[in-house]
């Protein structure tokens, strides 16, 4: 029995978007001379974070935005 695979796989935008944000990421990336991106000429510049960001964030594949956990408000632990 021949398993039939579709030659189907959801390969578009988002890996197509990931390999432009490694280029961006290696082409803005800080250079150790002159301690900053080349095109920009400034520390972590804006295009390197941005798309760093997408790179890195696990939920970036979901293009979800990523809501931190609020701080727990602390209570006086000593009240005995
Ligand atoms: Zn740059």
């Amino acid at each position: 029995m021949a398993s039939e695979q579709h030659g189907y796989e959801p390969v578009s935008l988002t890996d197509r978007l990931l390999s432009y944000y490694r280029d961006v990421v290696a082409m803005h990336a800080d250079d150790p001379v002159i301690g900053a991106c080349l095109v920009c000429r400034v520390p972590r510049c804006e295009d390197w974070r941005f798309a760093s960001e997408r790179l890195f964030a696990p939920a970036a594949r979901e293009a979800e935005p990523i809501i931190p956990a609020p701080p727990q408000p602390q209570y006086g632990a000593d009240a005995s």
